[in-house]
């Protein structure tokens, strides 16, 4: 399947979360294999050839980066939310554009030296971008690129990404 089939499946939701806010929902690219892979396929090409793990922002990040791990032999490190891990090493707050969260990264996962791609399926503000990016180099590893599906450009997020490759497979 072509990319722009595939990226042509994601779905505006007016009024998510929280009314004036438009939603991406991606859940359509995935629940079609072909544009799953299309899109999985089109992250990869834009992965640096030095990257040794990704770091998949839950959740959906989690979703590409267990297919580009699998598919391409990355680790995956996945960030997480408060309260999932068992054994945090480290922990990240940021605002959200709605609301305020926090990023988690699991003892041990990431080894100083490690080249590191942070995986997401959209980037917003950037905030959580750059919680994940933090917790990477905090870590020792070494961020070799921010991979995400849709970029919402209005939002900025790029510009809170300075210094770091950010590849959007589409912007809005
Ligand atoms: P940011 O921190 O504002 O860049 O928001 C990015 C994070 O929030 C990512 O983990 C996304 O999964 C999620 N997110 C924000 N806006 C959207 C959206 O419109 N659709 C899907 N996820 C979103």
């Amino acid at each position: 399947m072509k990319l722009d089939r595939a990226l042509g499946l994601l779905r505006e939701v007016p009024d998510f979360p929280q009314p004036g806010v438009v939603f991406r929902d991606f859940t359509p690219v995935l629940t079609d294999p072909d544009a799953l892979r299309a899109v999985v396929d089109a992250l990869q090409d834009k992965i640096d050839d030095s990257t040794q793990v990704i770091a998949a922002i839950e959740s959906r990040g989690f979703l590409l980066g267990a297919a580009l791990g699998y598919g391409w032999r990355y680790g995956v490190v996945p960030l997480r939310k408060p309260g999932k891990l068992p054994v945090v090493a480290d922990s990240v707050s940021y605002a959200l554009e709605y609301g305020e969260a926090s990023l988690e990264l699991p003892s041990g996962a990431i080894q100083p030296g490690q080249r590191v791609v942070v995986v997401d399926d959209v980037l917003a503000t950037g905030g959580t971008a750059e919680a994940a990016c933090t917790l990477v180099e905090r870590a020792g590893g070494i961020v070799t690129g921010v991979s995400v599906v849709l970029e919402i450009a209005a939002l900025g997020g790029r510009s809170r990404l300075a210094g770091h490759e950010v590849n959007a497979l589409l912007a809005v």
